[in-house]
């Protein structure tokens, strides 16, 4: 047997290509320069990859940005805009990536989403009727041939036609049929060169495939690949799948001319039975996606080889699951770990070792083997019998408040006496270079506790009375002692892991380190009462508590496998309540629990979404708010506003009040809360912070009008559309001023 992967992490074991693009940006190195510390990379990673043992390697995985946006660039899917700017190659494709505003012009950058089922994001491909899909670029070529004089030969990876097509925006009427012809013709001039190079095996990554797919979408894929593969120029052509299985798909794949497959024996609930039930062609190469390429935990040898010995096919390459793009680097490089914990981590590099150790077994050499089953023989952690014993007791009623929603929102309205069209914000204020630096002093050791929580309090009063300066409603305290809503409440609670440098990228230069998940979650002491009750104490008007919700909490971990993410989230939804209970013991009326990324893990497959996720996730964030009293105000933030197709979702949540991102979307989700006759009070974002620009008073004043003319007056709350703690202060004063008077201005039309 063999060993491979799909894809390596490009952004460098600490981050260097983010630090040299962004010194690129700034033009403080040259193309050169940056180019330079590209091919180092590069070569690290080959030599890492061949070192481990892996016996084919990859190219073409790497990039500066973003290897969707690398394959449309190659193909010349490059809109006018960008090109009008007239910029070299490499500025062109930064534009593209992050917007251009300078001597050339001014265009935004191309859209961004999110890649699947994770927390990476990709440039949109655009496509209009100007698009003239050629190979113009050399990438994948230079970078075939520079592993080759390293002494490397590579399977160069690249999007495949049918995900290129099917993530693409269509422009002018233009749908993905009407490229097929240019699609095929550029990529088999891919297939010519590249053979012509002397590569033996292509990578095309077609993880569309793993999404629902209708009849007209197999057609496509079929009109893509039928011709392609009537000539392969001599090259043998990989069908790459991830994220999923192929279960619609999979009669197809194996009826074409493809030499590999490659298969998620992970995420892929129904792979294995696939292969077993239809049987894997004799003559094709089944690339077995074997170890999960997406945890950060060390992997049971010896399920994985039950695994693989049920695999019915003649050459198997074990492989990775996806592409360890979405894990960090390595353990070596934490040194603050107790080894205890280290000994169950796997981060790329040390998947490389778990891809071989598998291959040596199968060989039969099993010295690998057993030092793993002596890893497994003895318990991971010391488990926590009473959280165990309180999810275990969950009842129906603990996930539903009382009374109804119509009944608490009476009361309410008495309680709070609020003016129509309340006005809050999200929460956060803008963390300014001071409060950072109080954080990084306190870190460091250069300060004293008393002294940061003294620092801090200033900013609170200051940002409380600047709130109530300005006439906001309802208060927030700033949330200055947060550097992340995630990081923060996990590193209070029990059962989290932090690391040093367990980077992943999430796009371009943007990085995230996520927490670990250990161990049972617990809360043995509050958490953020302090601060809500001290900025509630400097005001009369309701001061908002600030969460985290459980499910945005273990949607940015890594979580747990031995138990269920259900089971996790029950597990933080516990102390999320708990700390939800003990600000309403201190006064703390209105609590916001924000959800922010519940969203994006919603599985691939739509017949997944309840009974995989919203069935568990939904109630987890109803058990945070179900034993409040009626006058407790719940309310919820979601950043985006794509949310149409799981309306029935988000009201089910039956929180007081949501708010959300609108402003970017035009504010069209307001139509499907009309018509779907949402009973949660709203706040649509009336101005986007994600962009420095100040909106006007009347501006803002328009906006709410559009939101009157969808929701009913009562319904409605005034908020900007997320927090503020990227804004700077001058922007940040200047947008809720005239957001306030917009809505004093509408209030008084009424
Ligand atoms: N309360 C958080 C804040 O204001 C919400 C952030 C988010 O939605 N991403 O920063
Ligand atoms: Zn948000």
């Amino acid at each position: 047997m063999t060993t491979t992967i799909i894809g390596y992490p490009r952004i460098g074991s600490h981050r260097e290509l983010k630090f040299a693009v962004q010194k690129y940006f700034k033009q403080e190195i040259t193309a050169e320069e940056l180019a330079q510390t590209a091919a180092e990379l590069r070569r690290q990673n080959w030599q890492t990859i061949s070192a481990a043992g892996i016996t084919q390697l990859t190219s073409n995985d790497f990039s500066y940005y973003d290897t969707t946006l690398d394959t449309a660039t190659l193909l010349n899917i490059v809109p006018k805009r960008y090109k009008a700017l007239n910029l070299s190659p490499l500025d062109e494709y930064f534009a593209q990536a992050r917007g251009y505003q300078g001597e050339h012009g001014d265009v935004t950058a191309l859209s961004m989403k999110k890649w699947f089922n994770t927390n990476y994001h990709y440039l949109v491909p655009e496509f209009d009727a100007d698009t003239d899909v050629k190979v113009v670029g050399t990438k994948i070529f230079d970078e075939y041939q520079e592993a080759k004089k390293q002494g490397y030969q590579t399977r160069p990876v690249l999007l495949g036609p049918y995900t290129l097509l099917q993530l693409g925006a269509y422009e002018a009427d233009t749908k993905p049929a009407d490229f097929t012809q240019a699609v095929v013709a550029a990529y088999d001039s891919i297939f010519t060169t590249l053979a012509e190079l002397g590569a033996d095996w292509l990578q095309l990554d077609e993880p569309a495939l793993v999404k629902d797919q209708t009849e007209a979408d197999l057609e496509l894929f079929t009109d893509l690949y039928k011709p392609l593969l009537a000539n392969k120029h001599g090259l043998k052509i990989l069908a790459q799948t991830y994220f999923g299985d192929v279960r619609d798909s999979y009669d197809l794949l194996t009826a074409l001319d493809f030499d590999g497959l490659g298969l998620d024996f992970v995420e892929g609930d129904e792979t294995l039975d696939l292969v077993k039930t239809k049987g894997f062609p004799a003559d094709k190469t089944l690339f077995a996606g074997v170890i999960n390429g997406k945890n950060i935990w060390k992997a049971n040898y010896d399920k994985k080889l039950a695994l693989i010995h049920q695999i019915p096919a003649n050459a198997i390459v074990l492989t990775t699951s996806c592409s360890l793009l979405h894990v960090p680097y390595t353990i070596e490089n934490e040194e603050k770990l107790a080894p205890k914990y280290k000994q169950y981590l796997a981060f790329a590099k040390e998947k490389l070792t778990e891809l071989t150790d598998l291959d040596h077994v199968l060989n039969g050499d099993d010295a690998a083997l057993k030092a793993n089953q002596a890893l497994f023989a003895t318990p991971r952690y010391e488990e926590n019998q009473a959280i165990i014993d309180q999810v275990a007791a969950l009842k129906e009623a603990d996930f539903h408040r009382e009374p109804s929603f119509d009944e608490r929102a009476a009361i309410q309205k008495a309680e709070f006496n609020l003016p129509e069209l309340p006005t809050t914000t999200i929460g956060s204020f803008p963390q300014t270079r001071e409060v950072r630096r109080n954080r990084a002093k306190y870190k460091r050791g250069e300060i004293t506790k008393a002294q940061y929580d003294q620092f801090n309090r200033d900013q609170i009063k200051a940002c409380v009375e600047f709130q109530e300066k300005i006439g906001l409603d309802v208060l927030v305290h700033g949330e200055y002692e947060r550097n992340d809503m995630v990081e923060y409440f996990g590193e209070k609670l029990d059962g989290f892991l932090f690391t040093q440098n367990a980077w992943v990228q999430s796009y371009g230069t943007r990085c995230v380190k996520p927490p670990i998940i250990w161990g049972d979650v617990s809360r043995n002491a509050p958490i953020t009462v302090a601060e809500s009750v001290y900025a509630q104490s400097l005001t009369d008007k309701p001061m908002k508590g600030m969460l985290t919700g459980p499910v945005t909490i273990l949607n940015w971990s890594f979580p747990r496998e031995d138990i269920s993410k259900k089971e996790t989230t029950l597990q933080i939804a516990l102390a999320i309540q708990a700390e939800v209970l003990d600000l309403e013991k201190n006064g703390i009326k209105i609590i916001q629990i924000d959800e922010a990324a519940l969203r994006e893990k919603l599985p691939l497959r739509k017949s997944d979404w309840y009974s995989r996720y919203l069935d568990w996730a939904i109630p987890a964030f109803r058990l945070v708010g179900s034993k409040v009293q009626p006058t407790t105000q719940i309310h919820t933030h979601m950043c985006y506003s794509e949310f149409g197709d799981i309306i029935d979702a988000i009201d089910d949540m039956d929180a007081d009040v949501i708010s959300f991102e609108a402003s970017r979307a035009d504010l069209t989700l307001l139509d499907t809360l009309q018509q779907d006759h949402f009973k949660t009070h709203v706040g649509p974002g009336v101005y986007d912070i994600h962009s420095p620009r100040i909106p006007s008073e009347s501006e803002v004043a328009g906006t709410i009008h559009k939101i009157l003319k969808k929701v009913p007056l009562n319904n409605v709350w005034i908020n900007p559309d997320c927090g503020l703690k990227t804004r700077g202060t001058t922007e940040t004063t200047a947008s809720l001023e005239n957001v306030v008077a917009a809505t004093k201005q509408v209030r008084q039309e009424l």
